[in-house]
């Protein structure tokens, strides 16, 4: 590669066009040599608006990421996904295993939006806000940059060998990347179990710890290695989205695009020639000067057309742009364009029968969620007969069943909870009193029925409880009433 980006010819040829073959690239990864073994990728340093706007999103979701287990709402995490206790926050909103529908309807309306998202913008997530490439490019990538220089001096000093300069260098920069696993690696704990939890792990006696301490441990290698050694192969072979493109993406899709109309037939800058003459012996607006190349992460040419690597991480527009500002051509040769745009030479967003079919299922989905979080109660009650129990006939012949209650309070308030039977003239008694339900506990207790003969009209029988709290009704149970079978209670 020349020091300037721009490389030039002294002599206009005399009328032929370098013929690209399209298919080439199919044949091989721009990360493995012919044997397989894997080709790091020296990305160069992107500057430009995409780069700086990229920055200062990734400031803001990296504060988000970082702060967000330490924010509490109502007492409770902004976000928690505890998997251990199954108890999860979002926005401070807590949500238990008894939420299955509202978990059900919010996964279903995430892979939804994804689909959605993905048919209109392409991998914009990918590119802007997926905390691998956030990290990745905005935080240890930048490091490097700063520790070890731009990529020629990155190429030297792998080259060189080792000394002291060298050998501070690797160990400032390994260093500094364990140091960040860690951090991130606790974040994502803290995230799971939650951050008084992972204070008590650090600072209480390790020996009462070992799983925490473990899992500490785990997710640090996990980062580091993601980061420091594995990089873009986390993109290109183990997330499933990338490879998810083909089905969702179509020819109206915003994605990151080469103009090939405009930038075909590609051509050296051949020093001294006009662009109309330029175009005139038939070479388009691409001069060939690999910058979109040099920047790509995932060591693509973008050039070839939409593939399964590209992140949409805007580096190669960046660079594509400066190129034609410094040959005074217009920027946007690659760009954010759908390739049904690119062929008609429009800009706009089209909105297809799929993109509006997407929609009207995500709407529809985000509509039954609304519903059910509007009538989620504060309480769930569940109240079921004691397993292996049978009915009992006291003297006075009223007939007794036995029930098991577990109360969930979904609130940040203890709720003090009584029960009504609502449906039947009998009587309910809460063995040892009516309880009060800690905030964001389960409580379990014995409840007893009591019938009169003449009340029992069959065999079993429906019963409705209502809980209330201070006079307020929180929620209703079903549950059912076993009697003797006899001519006049049989159905
Ligand atoms: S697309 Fe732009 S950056 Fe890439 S080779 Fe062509 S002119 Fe250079
Ligand atoms: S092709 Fe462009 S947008 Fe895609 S990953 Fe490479 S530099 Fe980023």
């Amino acid at each position: 590669m020349s020091a300037s980006p721009i490389e030039t010819k002294d002599q206009p040829p005399s009328g032929s066009v370098k013929t690209v073959d399209w298919q080439d690239f199919r044949d091989h990864l721009a990360t493995a040599d012919q044997e397989g073994r894997r080709m790091w990728i020296f990305a160069r340093q992107p500057k430009g608006r995409y780069y700086t706007a990229r920055k200062w999103v990734s400031y803001l979701l990296l504060a988000i990421m970082f702060v967000g287990p330490f924010v509490r709402i109502n007492g409770n995490p902004l976000l928690l996904v505890n998997v251990v206790e199954r108890k999860f926050s979002v926005l401070g909103q807590m949500f238990w295993p008894q939420d299955g529908a509202v978990l059900a309807l919010s996964l279903l309306l995430f892979l939804t939006g994804i689909a959605v998202f993905t048919a209109a913008f392409g991998r914009l997530w990918c590119g802007w806000t997926c905390p691998q490439t956030v990290l990745m490019e905005m935080v240890f990538r930048r490091i490097e940059y700063w520790i070890e220089g731009d990529v020629p001096r990155q190429r030297a000093l792998r080259a060189a060998p080792w000394s002291a300069s060298k050998i501070a260098k690797k160990v400032t920069k390994h260093g500094i990347f364990l140091a960040l696993s860690f951090l991130i690696g606790n974040t994502l704990l803290a995230y799971i179990i939650g951050s008084d939890a992972l204070f008590k792990i650090i600072t209480d006696n390790p020996a009462k710890h070992l799983v925490g301490l473990a899992f500490m441990t785990i997710f640090t290698l996990i980062f580091y290695g993601i980061f420091a050694l594995f990089r873009e192969q986390a993109c290109t072979f183990i997330c499933p989205y990338g490879r998810l493109q083909s089905t969702l993406i179509d020819e109206n899709s915003i994605v990151v695009a080469y103009d090939h109309k405009r930038g075909e037939k590609r051509d050296h800058l051949h020093r001294r020639e006009p662009f109309d003459q330029r175009h005139a012996r038939g070479a388009g607006d691409c001069i060939d000067c690999r910058q979109c190349v040099s920047v790509c992460p995932t060591g693509i040419d973008i050039r070839n057309g939409t593939q399964m690597e590209c992140v949409h991480c805007t580096a190669c527009i960046d660079a594509c742009d400066s190129v034609m500002d410094k040959v005074g051509r217009p920027r946007g040769l690659i760009r954010y364009a759908s390739l049904d745009g690119i062929e008609k030479g429009e800009r706009r967003l089209r909105v297809t029968p799929r993109i509006l079919g997407y929609c009207t299922v995500l709407l529809a989905l985000g509509g039954i969620l609304a519903a059910v979080l509007l009538t989620r109660s504060d309480v769930d009650a569940t109240l079921l007969r004691a397993p292996g129990s049978l009915f009992q006939q006291s003297p006075d012949g009223k007939i007794s069943n036995l029930y098991i209650l577990k109360l969930v309070n979904k609130t940040v308030h203890d709720l003090p909870v009584e029960l009504k039977l609502e449906n039947l003239d009998g009587k309910l008694t809460v063995m040892g009193g009516n309880p009060t339900v800690p905030a964001q506990q389960l409580t379990q207790g014995s409840v007893l029925l009591e019938l009169a003969p003449d009340k029992l009209t069959a065999s079993t029988m429906d019963v409705v409880v209502g809980v209330y709290s201070q006079g307020r009704l929180l929620d209703r149970v079903k549950t059912g009433f076993v009697g003797p079978r006899n001519d006049a209670s049989s159905p």
